[in-house]
């Protein structure tokens, strides 16, 4: 059986111990800089990294009992891939779970049973050589369980498969009162669900069992389109004969329409031959379902050198890649999900000031939104350098999570770009009204105003927060900026 770790990931039910108290050793703690994967805003924490179930309620009670004066509170981290602020906490006490690694693959019951730490790349590797698949992956393979399930992550495949949180059967939970909780679908209570999309604010995810899809292998039939205007885009997005991983990439540095290519793909049904089938060659150690690095951007890359006049060229050749209309073309499903993973460390390219990514979901019938945004970039000289768009399906029960049924889009700009603030204040006007919201996982700027305003199940999971972390230990910069968490003035 594949295994990656003997230490099975422990399942207690609702075991209880004191959290240590104040001068207990925490292993590995640094203080350290840290920031989001857009790099734009940046917090100085006591990082701790906890190999075990016992080391991460250590650091747990060490943010309870910080001494006087020190700001308490302590959020998780992953891999650090969410955009903006949400896995860092200015002055407190930030949890790296990427020291509880280990998971466990059982193919009789369909299911993979993970430690929060680990990454999807690593499960991946394992899983679909065994011949299964996670069913949501998002645009990168290095996200950790944890964050995933605390983002609570779409696909390419939202419309068919929805969000990563509807395929977790269970997961453990420790709580600010020291608790490990197993919750799942059916738990008592709304902690379950707040916890699904809930931005690590309820506790910090240890171990998930999770449910697979059966894959033949590593490849994936791609279909591509070339398209002229944004609405090419969307049509080919809702032809109902496409593939179940969709998704369009939309140049809007050197078109004034939004043309693009529009992929839609399936897990192709036979296993590849090694150097045979069309497409890509199955050649790295997992087969092909992860991707490996081929390039570094190097730590000092000059500001100035992604602008408009560079990116243009580079769109035009992508642009070109594909011919009009091109079926059936197998890739793997590293180099087709992942493809910005083999350029390691890329918002470098960003310069020092990093990027936000802004990405709104509005519902079907809205249309006019994704016009006025893609109108208001260009009108206000704001530059894009990436906008992807994609379809979703239905809302999960989850009160925090991103997708609703309708189109999402997300666009990559520069922090430094002048008048960006005021601009996308205007686009969560445009999104709240329209019954749309932003992504949290993504978020660098939203006020607590818009954000209540897109997510109408706010008060529900805050009351789910605050009945099991009523003081309120939990929080991020993410929390305290948009008042999910309110602060307690410690
Ligand atoms: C290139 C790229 C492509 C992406 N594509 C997509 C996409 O297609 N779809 C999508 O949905 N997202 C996408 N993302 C965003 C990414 O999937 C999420 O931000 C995800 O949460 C990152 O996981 P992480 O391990 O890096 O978490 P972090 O960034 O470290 O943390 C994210 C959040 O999860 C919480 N968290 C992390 N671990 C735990 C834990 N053990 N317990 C409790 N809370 C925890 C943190 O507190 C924080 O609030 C993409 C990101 C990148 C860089």
């Amino acid at each position: 059986m594949p295994t990656r770790d003997a230490r099975a990931p422990g399942a207690p039910r609702a075991r209880t111990r004191p959290a240590p108290g104040a001068g207990e050793q925490i292993p590995k703690a640094r203080r350290a800089k840290l920031s989001g994967w857009g790099g734009a805003l940046e917090a100085e924490a006591l990082v701790l990294s906890p190999t075990d179930i016992d080391e991460a309620r250590a650091a747990l009670g060490a943010a309870q009992h910080a001494a006087p004066g020190t700001r308490t509170g302590l959020i998780a981290r992953g891999m650090g891939r969410s955009y903006g602020d949400a896995a860092q906490l200015s002055g407190g006490h930030v949890i790296d779970v990427t020291g509880l690694r280990g998971f466990d693959l059982d193919p009789a019951a369909g299911t993979v049973t993970a430690q929060a730490g680990a990454t999807l790349g690593e499960l991946l590797a394992v899983l679909v050589p065994a011949g299964w698949m996670l069913p949501v992956v998002p645009g990168t393979q290095h996200v950790s369980v944890g964050g995933a399930i605390a983002s609570d992550i779409h696909g390419k495949n939202h419309s068919t498969d929805g969000s990563f949180g509807r395929h977790v059967e269970a997961l453990g939970l420790l709580t600010a009162a020291g608790e490990v909780l197993e919750l799942g679908p059916g738990s008592a209570g709304d902690l379950f669900s707040a916890t699904l999309g809930g931005m690590g604010l309820t506790g910090l995810i240890l171990w998930a069992r999770i449910s697979l899809k059966p894959v033949a292998g590593a490849m994936m039939a791609v279909d591509s389109d070339r398209v002229e205007h944004v609405d090419d885009a969307l049509a080919v997005l809702a032809a109902p004969d496409g593939g179940t991983h969709r998704v369009a990439w939309l140049d809007l540095v050197a078109s004034k329409t939004g043309r693009g290519i529009v992929t839609r793909a399936e897990h192709a049904a036979e296993p590849a031959r090694p150097g045979t089938d069309r497409g890509d060659h199955v050649s790295s150690a997992s087969d092909g379902a992860t991707v490996a690095t081929k390039l570094t951007v190097p730590k000092r890359w000059p500001a100035g050198l992604l602008r408009s006049s560079t990116i243009g060229p580079f769109n035009e050749l992508r642009y070109r890649s594909v011919p009009g209309q091109e079926r059936g073309k197998l890739e793997t499903i590293g180099k087709h999900l992942f493809p910005l993973d083999a350029l390691n460390a890329w918002p470098r390219l960003y310069g020092p000031r990093g990027f936000t990514q802004y990405q709104l979901v509005v519902p079907y019938g809205s249309e006019s939104v994704l016009h006025n945004v893609i109108g208001g970039l260009r009108r206000r000289r704001v530059p894009c350098y990436l906008c992807v768009l994609k379809d979703m399906g239905p809302a999960s029960v989850a009160p925090l999570s991103f997708p609703i049924s309708g189109w999402t889009m997300t666009l990559d700009i520069p922090w430094a770009a002048d008048g960006i603030r005021p601009l996308l204040d205007e686009f969560d006007v445009l999104v709240a009204e329209a019954g749309g919201r932003v992504y949290l996982s993504k978020d660098a700027r939203m006020s607590p105003e818009a954000l209540r305003a897109m997510y109408p199940e706010l008060g529900r999971w805050q009351a789910a927060r605050e009945q099991a972390d009523p003081e309120r230990l939990w929080r991020s910069d993410l929390a305290l900026r948009t008042a999910l968490v309110e602060s307690t003035g410690r």
